[in-house]
């Protein structure tokens, strides 16, 4: 049995924070290989460490100077090897973060820093093997993980009867130089490494007892997601949940290794499970989560006999291609189609789209609609369940909120609900209060 156990940045904030990480992983021999985010915020003020070299880069660029930035990212390491009591010299890092700096290397070899740090301390401290990620996370150079590679670096340091820290976030591109993944990445190195070691979990370590049925600045103290499936876990983050990363999801999934949510802060609590499916035996609840998104803008095509004119969906969807534009969601009438897309990605170029599928469709009616949110009700257990949509939009009804568009995927898994950007959170609770309490 093998666990590969991921630390997020809060659960290394200090030294308190690396005492508890040191329990949780002597509890259990399983907990093989340890992988961890650079040291997070210690309260709300505070900085995360990559943060913080991110900063240390705008102020090279705009030649400001960066050495209280570089103080700061060495006080936090000083504190935690002080008060550890670690043979480590911090001093040489900075030394070299700072030459790094000074002659405009690879800005990633940089930001890699923060996890290079936190695991060399983590190392130390759980007297374990330190694997460079440099030397066994391998990238192409597209950018993509070469995950047969990785399997053929990392194998053979699972031989030593340690356990073995790793550094999240960055390995190497084929020629040695040091990449970083996007924000949050550590949740991949973990995933990859589970993968390649085929572990028979992948623990998830963080400052939350698991994944809230919604979001708890809608539902004070929402109850925790007890088991969800990988296809679950996707409707929810798409629309908006923001749990893992979602490049975290596809290693662990090709080998159907369940994600166990834990919080370093209640080791007791049994989390999350994220699994590939369930057998669930006790009756559960049609609903798993409820998540959503505000601020979307509906752009309404209607044209006569549009539905009998072969390819004029295609059209439309053309248009946005050309504009770069990510479609989030398309719900037709007869003649009629709603292109659902983020607020964000059209600002500067709403009204241009618009004209150009008037003309380019000769279309007269189109119509815009910035006001928008989806709510997205996700549950396996509403699969073939009579009535759950029924009772959840006359739910909406008897509240007076109204429902601009519906969609449902054809697994039956998810319904999502348009409602006015006013109404999302009341949305939330209803749904919530009726369904889930
Ligand atoms: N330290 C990186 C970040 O803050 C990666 C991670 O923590 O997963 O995004």
């Amino acid at each position: 049995m093998i666990k590969v156990c991921k630390f997020g940045g809060s659960s290394l904030a200090n030294a308190k924070q690396y005492r508890k990480i040191k329990k949780i992983v002597k509890e259990e021999e399983e907990r093989k290989i340890i992988v961890v985010s650079a040291c997070g915020k210690e309260s709300r003020d505070d900085h995360k460490v990559t943060d913080l070299l991110y900063l240390c880069l705008a102020h090279k660029q705009y030649g400001m100077s960066y050495d209280d930035i570089l103080k700061e990212i060495e006080d936090k390491h000083q504190r935690i090897i002080k008060e550890l009591k670690l043979d480590y010299d911090i001093k040489k890092d900075i030394v070299r973060i700072r030459q790094l700096l000074d002659k405009k290397a690879n800005s990633d070899e940089i930001i890699a820093y923060g996890e290079y740090l936190s695991a060399r301390l983590m190392a130390l401290y759980l007297k374990a093997d330190f694997v460079d990620a440099r030397d066994v996370i391998c990238f192409n150079y597209d950018g993509s993980l070469n995950i047969e590679k990785t399997r053929e670096k990392f194998l053979p340091y699972l031989k030593s009867r340690n356990k073995i820290v790793v550094p999240g976030f960055y390995g190497s591109l084929p020629n040695g130089v040091i990449k970083t993944m996007s924000r949050g990445g550590s949740d991949i190195t973990g995933s990859v490494l589970a993968n390649v070691v085929e572990a028979d979990v992948y623990e998830n370590w963080t400052d939350v007892s698991g994944i809230y049925v919604c979001d708890p600045r809608i539902i004070r103290d929402p109850k925790q997601i007890e088991t969800i499936t990988y296809a679950e876990l996707r409707e929810m983050s798409y629309m908006g949940a923001s749990v893992l990363h979602d490049e975290s999801i596809y290693p662990v999934k090709e080998k159907g290794i369940p994600i166990n949510i834990r919080n370093t802060n209640k080791p007791e609590d049994r989390g999350t499970m994220i699994v590939a499916a369930c057998e669930d035996k006790k009756n559960i609840g049609p609903i798993t989560g409820i998540t959503g998104k505000k601020d979307f803008v509906v752009i309404s095509i209607a044209k006569i006999n549009s539905s009998s004119e072969v390819g004029f969906l295609k059209k439309i969807l053309e248009v946005f291609e050309n504009y770069d534009v990510s479609v989030v969601l398309v719900t037709t009438g007869i003649d009629s189609f709603s292109i659902i897309v983020d607020k964000e990605d059209v600002r500067n170029n709403m009204y241009e789209i618009a004209n150009e599928i008037k003309v380019s469709l000769k279309c007269e009616d189109v119509s815009l609609y910035d006001n928008l949110s989806l709510v997205c009700v996700v549950g396996r257990g509403m699969r073939a369940k009579k009535g759950i949509s029924g009772r959840i939009f006359s739910l909406l009804g008897e509240n007076g909120i109204n429902i601009r568009t519906i969609s449902q995927g054809a697994d039956e898994i998810s319904i999502i609900v348009g409602v006015d950007d006013e109404n999302y959170a009341k949305t939330i609770s209803c749904i919530y209060e009726r369904f889930v309490k």
